[in-house]
């Protein structure tokens, strides 16, 4: 594809959630704007994940960007088309024992404590609540506002909100570098812009030296239609004791019930693993695991199953504002489990960054620069769910 010298305000590289709705908020701000990417729209991350909508309380400034972006996406709810499949149905943290019972609790404190309602069920609400779950489990904290949306549509969406108010699409163009105000097409052709923002989800590190992202590979099955089988987002409080499972894997029960009738199957996390294998060991754990919570699953049939990989950072923050390299080179990456939720608040920190605006919540968390010295050390997650 050879497309001559252009020059745009923003060149976003990438177009899953992130860069996406990088696009669409830019040129909401009147900037002339052009999307890059290589494959279909929506076909990384975006389109392996699970989609669910909500704030999380692993660190505060996870909360502010998670909370911040669930505000976005309800704000918008009411104009999204259908094919979004946007849905309030509620999280519940289920606890099989009286150690995750515990940890639901701090769950709910965290929440309260950061005005997010939500609801201890004791074993007979929670089995009325989801009657396909195991008997004899502690009990759950529902947060009734999460939500959940099919992601690559609403990918799509941002796309064509911004390409039909003048952003320019192109498709099936691969960068191959990026360098202050200018990327490089694999045909060699050049397109000049006063910002580049790299939204190219795990390959992003490619075009910025410094960043300290990882791929972490997701496995995810759907079943076949099965109604009201669930009814919530079911996730297990706390990560399981991964004691026996190689070098940091892990997984975890979450389960999301789809518009369609169908279950998606999760969750784990290979953190250093890439490229789109199926590793069926970890996927008969996940599964397994999903089985034990859920067992009448076991009898349903399951028509997929796929990987996924997610950006990682080593403070599970993203990287949102100027790289290391250059202040023509920005970045919108690194949004790991929580990116399909955090895209929203993303686009709006980077556009107020670019225009100088004052943002609603603090961008100094996000920041590259954070990593300038090197990378830090993790920052601890509370009872954390494998988005
Ligand atoms: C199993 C799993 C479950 C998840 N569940 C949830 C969840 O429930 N809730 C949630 O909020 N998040 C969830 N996530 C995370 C979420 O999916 C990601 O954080 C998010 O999709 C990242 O979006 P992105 O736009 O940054 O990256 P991507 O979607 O990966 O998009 C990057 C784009 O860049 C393009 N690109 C890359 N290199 C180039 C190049 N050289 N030239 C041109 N184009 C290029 C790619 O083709 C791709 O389209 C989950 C992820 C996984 C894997």
């Amino acid at each position: 594809m050879a497309e001559g010298k252009k020059t745009f305000d923003v060149v976003v590289v990438g177009a899953g959630i992130v860069g996406t709705a990088c696009a669409w908020e830019c040129v909401r701000a009147r900037l002339k704007v052009a999307v890059i990417d290589r494959g279909p729209v929506g076909g990384g991350a975006t389109g392996s994940g699970m989609g669910r909508i909500a704030a999380s309380d692993g660190s505060d400034a996870q909360f502010a960007l998670t909370n911040y972006s669930q505000k976005i996406w309800r704000e918008l709810a009411a104009d999204l088309p259908d094919d979004i499949e946007y849905e309030e149905r509620g999280t519940l943290w289920i606890a099989a024992d009286e150690e995750q019972m515990a940890a639901a609790r701090r769950k709910k404190d965290s929440f309260a404590k950061r005005r997010i309602a939500s609801q201890i069920l004791d074993p007979a609400q929670l089995a009325e609540a989801e009657p396909n779950l195991r008997p004899g489990l502690g009990g759950a904290l529902l947060v009734p506002i999460d939500g959940m949306i099919y992601p690559p549509c609403a990918a799509l969406y941002f796309l064509e909100r911004a390409t039909g108010r003048g952003a320019k699409f192109l498709s099936g163009a691969e960068v191959t570098a990026v360098a202050p105000g200018e990327v490089t097409l694999r045909d060699g052709s050049k397109i000049a812009a006063g910002i580049v923002v790299v939204a190219a989800g795990k390959q992003s590190s490619h075009f910025c030296d410094g960043v300290p992202l990882q791929p972490c590979t997701g496995h995810l099955a759907i079943t076949d239609r099965y109604p009201k089988f669930i009814r919530h987002q079911i996730i297990e409080t706390g990560c399981p004791k991964n004691a026996d499972e190689p070098a940091g894997a892990s997984v975890q029960l979450n389960v999301q019930p789809r518009t369609t009738g169908q279950i998606l199957i999760g969750s784990s996390r290979q953190p250093g693993i890439d490229g789109p294998d199926v590793d069926h060991e970890i996927l008969g754990r996940m599964l397994a695991r999903a089985r034990e919570f859920l067992p009448a699953l076991g009898s349903l049939s399951v028509v997929r199953v796929w990987t996924g990989r997610r950006a990682a950072t080593p403070d599970n923050l993203p990287l949102i504002g100027p790289s290391l390299a250059s202040d023509k080179i920005w970045l919108a990456t690194g949004h790991d489990e929580s990116g399909v939720t955090t895209s929203a608040g993303t686009a709006r920190l980077l556009v107020d960054q670019l225009l100088k605006r004052k943002p609603a919540i603090p961008f100094e968390p996000y920041l590259p620069s954070r990593f300038a010295g090197g990378a830090k050390s993790h920052e601890a997650k509370s009872e954390a769910s494998h988005g």
